[in-house]
């Protein structure tokens, strides 16, 4: 393009929101064939908040169905008696749902994340005291292992309990379903409690090294624009993909909801894997614009053919891309493409 036509594209970017990096990037970016989602806080709001809250008690069996779950009301949890602190559950073989939410709340007290963020909010809202872990680690990718009350909590995906020598089978079936409504499920479990030392003396599952005693959920929003975004760029024949930390079947019934096709989703990418899932996809022969909005996304930002940072993303994912979308509309992602083809059009 002649520096007037770059300048031209340039200048209609900014007034719509869409930040090009060089005239280079204004050139590329009509050339992308395939659009590569992140999709908490790019096709999601990014604000998770708590829906569901089950107990399992010791034989693995859920309390409650955890449909209409004290949890789900909003109202303080009044089920299960007395309230418990984590010690007296730790002890109990009979958790509440607020016992759950409270042992969770406090191992992700100390978290930024925000599926924690949510857990802590969701407990203070239903009438829960949170208090502070005595330790916590923060387990990138899966979770949390922290110490309230003395005893060891761990909160997060199945793998993070299979590491740490709990099975999280007994409860496939609420995961599972929990998932299918898009919600990111996530396992509470407890280890060295009097509970896992009882079964451990009576023989049952001798090998466990702890106990589930339950699972909360978060939910995300889907952004108002995303599936006209999807709908837009697979108009224009650029296949649309996703990419996510997060588990294949939630991460399917957001693609769903957006129209992103099942097979183009790739879940449970750790954040060091996203890049190289990026590279993957480019190795196929494909000119991949990658849209995110979080550190976790800068180095994948990096490699693609074309990065782009939407909205209130971090400063470290704008620094890494090249382009900017200022506002939060997954649908400038099909500007940017439209203003690419516009500019380098007029000067044939
Ligand atoms: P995303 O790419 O969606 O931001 P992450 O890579 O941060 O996801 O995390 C992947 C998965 O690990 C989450 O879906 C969740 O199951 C689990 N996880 C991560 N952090 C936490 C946390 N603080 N508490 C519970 N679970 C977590
Ligand atoms: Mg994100």
């Amino acid at each position: 393009a002649t520096p007037a036509a770059t300048m031209v594209g340039t200048t209609i970017g900014a007034q719509n929101g869409v930040l090009f990096k060089g005239g280079d990037v204004l050139e590329r970016a009509k050339d992308v064939d395939t659009v590569v989602f992140d999709k908490t806080g790019t096709l999601t709001e990014g604000e998770m908040e708590l829906t569901d809250v089950v107990a399992f008690d010791a034989d693995g069996e859920p309390v409650t169905d955890g449909g209409e779950s004290a949890a789900g009301s909003g109202e303080p949890a009044a089920d299960g008696g007395e309230p418990t602190d984590g010690s007296q559950l730790l002890a109990r073989d009979q958790p509440s749902e607020s016992d759950v939410l409270r042992l969770a709340a406090a191992a992700e007290s100390g978290s930024e994340h925000p599926l924690a963020r949510a857990i802590v909010e969701g407990a203070r809202e239903r009438g829960i005291d949170v208090t502070d872990p005595d330790e916590f680690e923060n387990v990138p990718g899966h979770g949390i292992r922290a110490t309230v009350d003395g005893g060891e909590v761990l909160v997060g995906n199945r793998k993070l309990l299979r590491d740490n020598g709990v099975d999280p089978s007994p409860a496939a079936e609420t995961m599972e379903r929990l998932e299918n409504e898009g919600k990111t499920a996530m396992l509470v479990a407890v280890r060295g409690s009097e509970r896992s030392e009882n079964r451990e003396a009576s023989g049952d599952q001798p090998r466990a090294e702890g106990d589930l005693v339950g699972v909360v959920a978060d939910a995300d929003t889907v952004k108002e624009s995303a599936g006209d975004a999807v709908a837009q760029l697979r108009d224009r024949g650029v296949d649309v993909m996703m990419i996510t930390g997060d588990n294949e079947r939630t991460a399917r019934a957001v693609a769903e909801r957006v129209g992103i096709d099942p097979d183009n989703v790739r879940a449970g990418v750790l954040p060091e894997d996203k890049s190289d899932a990026v590279e993957a996809i480019q190795d196929e022969g494909r000119k991949a614009m990658m849209v995110g909005d979080g550190v976790n996304d800068a180095p994948a930002l990096a490699v693609a053919y074309v990065g782009t940072a939407i909205g209130s993303g971090t400063d470290v994912a704008i620094e890494a891309a090249d382009v900017t979308l200022m506002r939060d509309d997954p649908l400038d992602v099909v500007k940017a493409i439209r203003i690419s083809d516009a500019t380098l059009q007029k000067i044939k």
